[in-house]
């Protein structure tokens, strides 16, 4: 079965918007194991629309639409595709029953004449409930072609994707797709690769695809199979494998689980508490892991001492320390860490100081970083060299303190 896409919205074309729908809608293709050859965005223009779709339904099976279920002049996706796919326009008493709904719920806004236009709907198609907006989304079947119309706006389309249209297409796809994300932290890429070439070379059924964040690696395991029972028997095997050859640098195997998430599951289980003393990274490490709903277990402060002053008054950084090594030393992080463990009274204490550029700093090159980690009054710290720009550096140097704190 294969897809296609089409984004609505001269926006898209003036490139006032990026196209975040189509990268979106893509993945989720792609993660179904639908066959996806063409993605086109055109501009909110009737005839250029028409020709589109009709260029695209000669050629796919099911074309999925993203833009123009507005209530306004110029959003003319539906009754677009409802001409062509020969539809007449019906008012759906369901749709309607919502946006009063909707609107009786949203203090600030009155329905306009043109908000029932929404309610109007492709004789016999499947409306689906918008659960962020007023526009339902449709889906019309027309001789073995099948039309998707969904919303523009992300926070609209991806719900109601995640929510009926993903179980839709995996419905009508004569296999089921099963995957586990195996998500890996202080390998680099290249090792990872080479680690696992022999599988990928003689890879079928499972197949491993491996996408590089920075400081992340994640190898998708993908297996079709007439069922999910049989798509997870079929993945068992190579996920055993991967944990043989990666052990410890897998930090977690479900989807939904960041590295933060990982690091404070697995201080909670330890029951230690955590502080943080940035400098380079200016809080950074602290948000993400206080991003993590339940870090108050664990994490107890986080300092940012980023002038030399603060270093000394807020963690005791020694003056000679930094006179005689540098703010950018190991005996500074070394102290930063140490003292900040004890200060505060916690178990853990991660300290990051380095050179994030442009500038290079007390002659030293730009992404030299030490990281001290001290644990239980014991201080162990690590040199290391980030490459890339400014951001680049510190969200680096961010990854690498929470792999760290996971060892
Ligand atoms: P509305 O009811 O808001 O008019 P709509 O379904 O008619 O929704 P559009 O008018 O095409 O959708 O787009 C509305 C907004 O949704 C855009 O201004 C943009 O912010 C966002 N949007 C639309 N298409 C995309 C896209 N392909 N990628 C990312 N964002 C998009
Ligand atoms: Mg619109």
């Amino acid at each position: 079965m294969n897809v296609e896409l089409i984004s609505v919205g001269t926006e898209i074309l003036l490139g006032n918007i990026v196209n975040t729908n189509a990268a979106y809608l893509s993945e989720k293709c792609a993660l179904l194991g639908l066959s996806l050859y063409y993605e086109t965005a055109v501009g909110d223009n009737e005839k250029r629309l028409e020709e589109t779709l009709k260029t695209a339904l000669s050629r796919s099976d099911v074309v999925i639409l993203s833009g123009g279920l507005g209530p306004t002049q110029d959003d003319l996706t539906k009754e677009t595709a409802a001409r062509v796919m020969g539809k007449k326009l019906v008012e759906d008493k369901h749709s309607r029953e919502r946006i009063e709904e909707y609107f009786k719920n949203s203090s600030m806004k009155k329905i306009t004449e043109n908000n029932w236009k929404q309610a109007m709907v492709p004789e016999g198609c499947i409306v689906v409930d918008n659960q962020n907006g007023t526009a339902p989304g449709i889906i019309m079947e027309e001789n073995g072609k099948t039309v998707i119309l969904l919303p523009g706006p992300p926070n609209e389309l991806k719900p109601m994707f995640e929510h009926d249209i993903f179980p839709y297409l995996n419905k009508k796809r004569p296999e089921v797709i099963y995957s586990v994300m195996v998500k890996l932290c202080g390998v680099g890429e290249s090792a990872v690769e080479t680690q696992i070439k022999d599988l990928i070379d003689k890879q079928t059924n499972p197949t491993i695809a491996t996408y590089a964040k920075t400081g992340e690696v994640h190898l998708r395991v993908t297996a079709s199979a007439p069922d999910e029972k049989e798509a997870k028997r079929l993945i068992r095997p190579m996920v055993k494998e991967l944990k043989n050859r990666f052990g410890n640098a897998i930090y977690t195997m479900d989807e939904q689980v960041t590295l933060e998430q990982a690091v404070i599951q697995m201080l909670r289980g330890r029951e230690l508490t955590l502080t943080t003393a940035e400098s380079i990274t200016g809080g950074m490490l602290a948000a993400r892991l206080t991003n993590v709903p339940g870090a108050s277990e664990v994490f107890r402060q986080g300092f940012v001492t980023y002038c030399n002053r603060a270093k000394r008054k807020l963690l005791d950084v020694k003056k000679t320390t930094l006179k005689d090594y540098g703010a950018v030393s190991e005996k500074t992080a070394k102290e930063m860490a140490k003292n900040g463990a004890f200060i505060t009274g916690s178990d853990v204490c991660i300290s990051l100081t380095g050179i994030a550029g442009p500038g290079t700093e007390e002659d030293k090159p730009v992404g030299l970083v030490y990281m001290a980690c001290s644990y239980h009054g014991k201080v162990t710290v690590r040199e290391f060299h980030f490459k890339g720009e400014r951001a680049k550096i510190r969200e680096s140097a961010v990854v690498k303190a929470l792999t760290m704190l996971r060892e």
